[in-house]
């Protein structure tokens, strides 16, 4: 793949497919003389092969071959996502109109019959690569853009709007397959003293610090976003209340020891956190927020530096604090 927007065939590499070796030799040597790379196959199944362990950027393929046709090659590569995108002229001696009806149904780009102008070969095959490569660039910003409409500038975790629809989705599939899920919320205690101590920049040094220190504490299937200003919150499927408040007590102690050394200074901050979860297959993640809410805002009035459950088995809802067993916490399954 090629990084500049200049054309330069030595950035391509190209796949010949034939069943006759001379074929192979004449194609091959027309488009090494432009500078392309070539990898080269004399059957469909080795075709099928060259792609896996060489991705190439374009296919010239042979219709008429023993074993597996060109057709059934092509619809083959179409039928793998991976490789759906990728452009396959057919470059073929058959005259017959199926034929290329056939090659074309099959998702191919282009067809050529032999015997072949070089000159109209070669065109046709830089139009083709030129096309992808516009397409990957365009997928590639594309990846790009949607990423970064769901980042946090300043942490690089989640904002709150991706938070909120990865959060809406893991909570159906956990409440469709009867699985635990649960939320955290986490504030970071007496934040704006850091700010009037020691300024707005160590305050952003501390902020990207917290989310970096609670991110090394999560699995892979966890997910945390930046909710608000010193808040954050994290989905955790798979993990009921208890095991959520585990996880949050080992944040909070994780960050009770960090100290932060930005500007000259070394800062220390706490962190308050509340857990909330499911209950009902109709609770919403709005209900499931408002009462990891209100276990953080139990863990405000109890003191700070504390992590604390919302306990929906008592009557309309109260909060505890969870304290850590001397026992080793059971831990929770890694996916
Ligand atoms: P509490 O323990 O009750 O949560 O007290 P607190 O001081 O942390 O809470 P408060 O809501 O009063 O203040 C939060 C502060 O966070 C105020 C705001 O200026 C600061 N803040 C919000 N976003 C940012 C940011 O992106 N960078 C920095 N440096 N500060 C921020
Ligand atoms: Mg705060
Ligand atoms: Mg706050």
């Amino acid at each position: 793949m090629p990084t500049s927007t200049s054309f330069i065939p030595a950035d391509f590499l190209i796949l010949v497919v034939d069943d006759l070796p001379t074929n192979l030799k004449v194609v091959g040597s027309i488009l090494a003389r432009e500078g392309y790379v070539m990898t080269y196959a004399i059957s469909g199944a080795q075709a099928l092969e060259r792609i896996e362990a060489a991705t190439p950027d374009l296919i010239l393929l042979d219709l008429m071959m023993p074993g597996m046709n060109g057709i059934e090659v092509c619809q083959a590569i179409k039928a793998n996502p991976a490789y759906a995108e990728l452009p396959i002229i057919f470059l073929t001696a058959s005259q017959e109109q199926q034929h290329l009806i056939d090659a074309f149904a099959a998702g191919a780009i282009d067809y050529v019959t032999k015997p072949f102008q070089v000159q109209e070969l070669l065109a046709r095959v830089k139009t083709h690569l030129k096309l992808k490569d516009t397409a990957d660039r365009l997928r590639q910003a594309l990846d790009e853009v949607e990423k970064l409409a769901g980042t946090d500038p300043l942490t690089g975790v989640f904002n709150r709007r991706r938070l909120f629809q990865i959060a809406e989705q893991e909570l159906l599939r956990s409440q469709r397959y009867g699985s635990p899920f649960s939320v955290m919320m986490l504030d970071v205690d007496h934040f704006k003293r850091v700010n009037d101590t020691y300024g707005h920049l160590a305050g952003d040094a501390v902020l990207r610090e917290v989310a970096e220190t609670v991110r090394q504490e999560l699995r892979v299937t966890d997910f945390l976003g930046r909710y608000g200003g010193e808040e954050f919150a994290v989905i955790l499927t798979e993990t009921d209340c208890q095991q959520a408040a585990e996880v949050g007590d080992r944040i909070r102690s994780q960050l009770e020891a960090l100290t932060v050394l930005t500007g000259g200074h070394a800062v220390r901050v706490t962190v308050s956190i509340g857990i909330g979860g499911y209950r009902l297959p109709s609770d919403d993640i709005d209900t499931i927020l408002r009462r990891a809410d209100i276990a953080l805002y139990h863990s405000k009035a109890s003191g700070r530096n504390a992590c604390s459950i919302f306990d929906d088995s008592a009557s309309g809802g109260a909060c505890r604090l969870y304290t850590a067993s001397p026992a080793p916490a059971q831990s929770r399954s890694l996916t």
